[in-house]
């Protein structure tokens, strides 16, 4: 057996017991204290919490969804939250239906769709409110985590990055240790974290998965686009303001979701992966196109999303020209690569029946 293959399998564990000092656990326990320091600074020092969340960490998410899903998998700090019980061995281990994780899948989508607009009338300005909104995500996975086993209370359900995990993370370079499962008791079929180049529609089991997988595929480039055409209008909470901060992205969401369909129709089914590829490398490469001349001061929205002014140091067209190497990068990854046939994480020995 492959040796990387072997010792990657025999080096998991947890946060906290077992493998209290293996690699994965330790960068568990950082990135957990790290992710425990911006919200305390999203709460006391707001200005300083929100660019560092928003502007900072945001930003690189999609990218390292792209390029180690299996990292974020592993390392996420809400996910070590919620699989604290897990861990502890306090939680209830319940299975889940395939219904109910199709509902939940389904809900995890509408829920990135029904916050992300808000950021532009409430989050992106207030750290509070910012902290509210990880306080009752931390809360309701780790609810769902003392009830259902493993990663199906939240990771693979009602976390409303996941959906974008499936979406982007079709094609990794790498399986890494599973560093949170110690052993596999299916608890999500199909698993998301175990099964080679991933992607929403192999997660299409029933009517809540195949909508679930439509809305995120299809309907994901052209919200992204509409979210970057508003701006932020920080205390603002009319009816009118709503409206203008979900009109954008729900119309861009429309377009897309209907080309996606459209193009579900004619195109065969054999090239399903390359669809959901172009659709996977248009959303994170508009994101990027708009995101880094915003992060360096050439906005359409002075201020917006801000990280630091490049205005006087370089020619606008280099973010132009930096947006546009991201776009090529992730079009080849995603789409010309060859299908690397890896999972993001490998899946950890199967449990005995009767532990199950
Ligand atoms: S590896 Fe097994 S136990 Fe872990 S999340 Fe996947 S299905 Fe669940």
């Amino acid at each position: 057996m492959d040796k990387a293959l072997t010792s990657s399998r025999t080096k998991k564990g947890g946060i906290f017991p077992p493998g209290l000092f293996s690699i994965w656990a330790m960068l568990q326990a950082v990135v957990w204290l790290i992710g425990l320091s911006i919200f305390a600074s999203l709460i006391f020092i707001p200005s300083t919490g929100l660019l560092v969340f928003w502007n900072m960490l945001i930003p690189v998410a999609p990218a390292l969804l792209v390029l180690g899903t299996g990292i974020w998998r592993n390392i996420c700090p809400l996910a070590t939250t919620t699989l604290l019980p897990r861990h502890w061995h306090v939680s209830r281990r319940k299975k889940m239906s395939v219904a109910l994780q199709g509902r939940l899948q389904l809900a995890a989508v509408l829920a990135l769709f029904g916050i992300v607009p808000l950021r532009h009338i409430l989050f992106n300005r207030s750290g509070p409110s910012t902290a509210l909104l990880l306080s009752v995500l931390a809360s309701t996975g780790f609810v769902m985590g003392i009830f259902f086993d493993w990663k199906s209370g939240w990771c693979s359900s009602l976390c409303p990055v996941h959906p974008v995990e499936k979406l982007y993370g079709g094609n990794p370079v790498y399986s890494f240790a599973n560093a949170h499962c110690t052993q596999c008791v299916n608890c999500s079929i199909p698993c998301p974290d175990s099964t080679p180049n991933f992607r929403p529609a192999m997660a299409a089991r029933n009517y809540s998965q195949r909508l679930a997988g439509w809305l995120i595929t299809g309907g994901l480039p052209g919200f992204i686009w509409g979210w970057f055409h508003v701006s932020d209008q920080p205390g603002r909470s009319g009816r009118a303001d709503l409206l203008q901060a979900y009109a954008m992205p729900l119309a861009g969401l429309l377009v897309t979701l209907c080309l996606y369909m459209l193009l579900k129709t004619v195109v065969h089914k054999t090239h399903e992966r390359q669809l959901s590829g172009i659709f996977a490398a248009s959303g994170v490469s508009c994101y990027y196109w708009y995101r880094i001349p915003a992060l360096l001061g050439f906005g359409p929205y002075s201020g917006d999303g801000l990280l630091i002014s490049l205005r006087d140091v370089i020619p606008s067209w280099s973010a132009t020209a930096l947006a546009l190497c991201t776009t090529l990068f992730f079009f080849w990854w995603l789409l010309v690569r060859k299908p690397s046939q890896k999972s993001w994480v490998i899946r950890p020995p199967y449990a005995p029946r009767t532990t199950q």
